[in-house]
């Protein structure tokens, strides 16, 4: 075995041999994949091989269609069979929800390219005929997706790769890892040290164990799952002999069952409700090549349903039940990327769909360790969207919840109970007495909307039960004052004598004088964005960011691979160490006003000025900002202050009418204003120029700021795509995000984020769209529940267009 080699990676399943693949194809070929038995001996030798290439994510989405586009390459590579039989698919529904929610998936796949159909149950019937077409309403037809040799795909991989000149070493356990002084690991086997620079956790049902070794704690669990194999089948015969075809893929999602032929019977998985965790706490080092105690009465129910809608396996002897475990994440995304704080630390751990997305995984990862960036927009799987917070015990809650409710609808207004409530600010009681209907945003409680008594949300495609109250809160604060908890913002502070400079170089805007804030676009070096922040300067060598909660990690990470080694600078996430409190509306000052000794008139406390203030007796720091666009002020103070804070508040807003408002009517003020948000209209896709945030990007000062050339590039070539704002013609229902964008009868764009835009009494949407096309003045329709809607192009704010409001 070497002694040193440039990259280590740990796991010879699926996943660690893709990674290898890719690494090895990008040219770095020194590197070895250490096993601890032979390939596949953990999650992966007992697969039921299925590969699809819809997923609710349209990124991770076009990873797996990436995936599946690879087994014919690495099979010519390596030689090696995959077995790959593509044998398109069915995703059946048995209700009209579930049929709505089917198309709304395939309209989601319309704009990446991913071929989808929507069929009458009598063209399903005719494709896959095993069917009872009266326990069925529809269906959507995928094409490329099929079934493989799970033990084939990772032998293709690993000798592809091998090819290449990478090194497999199998019956090689690591059992532990050290940093080196110099910035490399020491890999520790049984069978000798490696040193590298780089080590990849590709462990999947180990990944937790491996990553203890460093001192991690990934939010990684693995769960029991079934499936069973059938003798050979006479129908399934005669489907192969009348249509020359193997039987086709299906997903019956109201049975919540997975099928597809496997030799000349049949193959039937579930995701069952009362679902079981593998090993919650430790993985056994001795398992191996071994099966788990099929239990046949927990998947019972699942089966007999199937049985009903499958009538043909009533008559077909069940050879053998397969019980083996693999792993997931809290939300079922894989865990990917570079691990905070352990600089050369990779994870490839958590993908639960190892042959649909295994591919996609290596690719990414392959990218950001040579390149430093992933080549795709790969938000939805990047480690990065977990904390601390997400310990053990959470996330054996939430992967129970998300396994049982695989193929399960999830309403655009329904939030998930498990593992709630957790994380809440000081008020959270205070909310709740009012009436708050709590939302989940990454393990804190939320205030979405505030409901009168006996009122709750009813899950919905179309509008429900929030809306006239939701209606309410925004014309509080548009019409005189509202109240809501911020509290959930990513807060960081910066401080050092060189911490000035240093963000002139990390951010793309200029840097404010002390008492000022500004929008702050973050780029990465290619130019796009990576972080929409709010920046504050308390002092020249004090500043104050604020943006989006989910991102804390995310923007950590990256902050602190390009800290200056010399300690010169600091940063540092505050979390809930400070929480929030919003004031918005025309009688916002006048609120505060009340609450403070010192001169906030308008001439005092200018838009975008942040001062110290003390709010009744609590030392606070208030900025002059307002993501509803409306005049007012976001205070921030350390959590024993909030409730007097709050309570100060609603009694000074009393004589104006103060009103609690939550997340939804945020939405709403904000879409009016044409301002986006993280992870929705910004994320590492786009440039600024494209994302209309030119403006806050300083593209003449001095510094050198990183993604500089690559913004001015794009300034000068105009970029290739633009945000654009739509009103749309909506009666009952308003966009989600993902939905594809129409113009003149062709799709040409897709939607982020949307709603109903209740002060002005519109539906409105935001979306991306090619620079050639985005000033079309007509043609334009957004596709809603497999209806398109008339929609026209809203340029400037619907609202206040001269932001008159917000600066006044
Ligand atoms: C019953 C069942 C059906 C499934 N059906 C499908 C399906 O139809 N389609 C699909 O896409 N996915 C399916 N899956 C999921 C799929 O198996 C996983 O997504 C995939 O196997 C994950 O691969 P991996 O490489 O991450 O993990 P693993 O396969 O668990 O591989 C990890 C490897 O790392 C090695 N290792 C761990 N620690 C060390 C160490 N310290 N030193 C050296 N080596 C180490 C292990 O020995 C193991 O070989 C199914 C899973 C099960 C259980």
């Amino acid at each position: 075995m070497k002694t040193h080699a440039r990259v280590v990676v740990i796991g010879g399943g699926v996943v660690g041999c893709s990674v290898l693949y890719h690494l090895a194809r990008e040219g770095w070929t020194d590197a070895v994949l250490l096993e601890r038995s032979e390939l596949t001996s953990g999650s992966t030798w007992h697969a039921a091989g299925g590969c699809h290439t819809i997923n609710g994510d349209p990124n991770v989405a076009k990873l797996q269609k990436y995936t599946i586009s690879l087994y014919k390459e690495i099979e010519e590579l390596s030689g090696q069979a995959t077995g790959f039989h593509m044998t398109g698919g069915l995703m059946l529904a048995s209700t009209p929800e579930r049929f709505d929610w089917l198309k709304a998936l395939s309209a989601k796949g319309r704009y990446q390219d991913i071929q989808t159909e929507v069929i009458s149950v009598e063209e399903a019937h005719a494709l896959m005929p095993l069917l009872d077409p009266a326990c069925f309403v529809g269906a959507v037809r995928t094409f490329v997706d099929g079934h493989l040799d799970p033990s084939g795909v990772t032998h293709a991989y690993a000798r592809s790769a091998r090819k290449l000149g990478a090194a497999v070493e199998t019956h090689t356990r690591v059992t532990d890892i050290k940093r080196l002084p110099d910035g490399g690991w020491q890999v520790i086997t049984d069978h000798g040290t490696i040193q590298a620079e780089h080590v990849v956790n590709a462990g999947g049902l180990w990944a937790r164990e491996v990553g203890r070794m460093v001192g991690l704690e990934l939010p990684v669990l693995a769960m029991e799952h079934m499936y069973l194999l059938t003798e050979d089948m006479p129908e399934v015969a005669e489907i192969n002999r009348t249509t020359g075809k193997e039987v086709a893929h299906a997903v019956d999602f109201d049975g919540e069952l997975y099928l597809r032929q496997e030799r000349g019977g049949m193959l039937m998985g579930t995701y069952e409700r009362a679902c079981v965790p593998w090993s919650p706490l430790d993985t056994p080092w001795d398992f191996g090549h071994e099966l788990l105690q099929p239990d046949i009465d927990r998947i019972a129910p699942s089966l007999e349903i199937g049985f009903e809608h499958f009538p043909a396996f009533q008559n077909a002897g069940i050879k053998q039940i397969i019980n083996g475990p693999f792993t997931f994440a809290p939300d079922g995304n894989p865990l990917v990327g570079p691990v905070r704080g352990l600089p050369g630390f990779w994870s490839a751990c958590a993908v639960m769909a190892g042959f649909s997305q295994g591919g996609g995984v290596g690719l990414a990862l392959a990218n950001w360790m040579i390149h430093g960036d992933p080549g795709f927009d790969v938000w939805a799987m990047d480690i990065a969207r977990y904390g601390d917070w997400a310990s053990l015990a959470y996330t054996n809650g939430k992967v129970q919840e998300n396994y049982s409710r695989r193929f399960s609808i999830k309403f655009p207004n329904e939030e998930l109970p498990a593992c709630r409530p957790y994380k809440t600010t000081p008020i959270y009681d205070r909310l709740l007495a009012a009436g708050a209907q709590m939302g989940d945003g990454w393990g804190l409680e939320v205030p979405l909307w505030f409901a009168p008594e006996g009122v709750r949300d009813v899950f919905s495609w179309h509008r429900s039960t929030d809306f006239e109250h939701v209606a309410a809160e925004v014309a509080a604060v548009r019409g005189s004052v509202g109240l809501s908890d911020i509290s959930g913002f990513g807060k960081f502070r910066v401080t050092g004598p060189r911490a000035r400079a240093w963000l002139d170089g990390i951010l793309a805007c200029r840097i404010p004088a002390p008492g000022r804030m500004t929008l702050a676009p973050m780029l990465k070096e290619d130019g796009k964005l990576i972080g929409d922040l709010s920046l504050a300067c308390l002092t020249e060598d004090e500043y104050f960011l604020a943006g989006s909660g989910m991102a804390e990690v995310y923007y950590m990470r990256w902050w602190e691979q390009h800290l200056p080694p010399d300690g010169s600078v600091r940063v540092e996430a505050i979390g809930l160490g400070l929480v929030g409190l919003a004031i918005a509306g025309p009688n916002a000052r006048k609120v505060l006003a009340k609450l403070t000794h010192e001169d906030i008139s308008a001439e005092a406390f200018r838009f975008m000025a942040i001062r110290k203030l003390d709010v009744g007796f609590a030392p606070c720091l208030v900025g002059r900002v307002s993501f509803t666009g409306d005049l007012g002020y976001e205070i921030w103070m350390k959590p024993e202050y909030q409730r007097h804070v709050f309570d100060r508040l609603m009694a000074a807003g009393e004589e104006y009418g103060i009103r609690l408002f939550g997340l939804r009517a945020m939405n709403a003020l904000r879409l009016e204003k044409n301002f986006g948000g993280w992870a929705r209209e910004y994320r590492p896709l786009y440039g600024p120029l494209e994302a209309g945030l030119d403006r806050f990007v300083a593209y003449e000062k001095p510094a050198d700021f990183i993604g500089k050339a690559a913004a001015l590039k794009e300034r000068a070539s105009g970029g290739t795509l633009r945000l654009r704002t739509f009103v749309i013609e909506a009666r009952d229902a308003d966009v989600i995000g993902d939905e594809p964008i129409w113009l003149d009868g062709a799709v040409v764009g897709w939607v982020t984020s949307g709603g109903y835009a209740h002060n002005s009494g519109v539906s409105m949407a935001m979306g991306y769209v090619p620079k050639e096309h985005a000033d079309a003045d007509s043609g334009w329709e957004i596709e809603l529940l497999g209806a398109r809607l008339p929609a026209r192009l809203q340029r400037a704010p619907i609202w206040d267009a001269n932001a008159e409001r917000m600066r006044g």
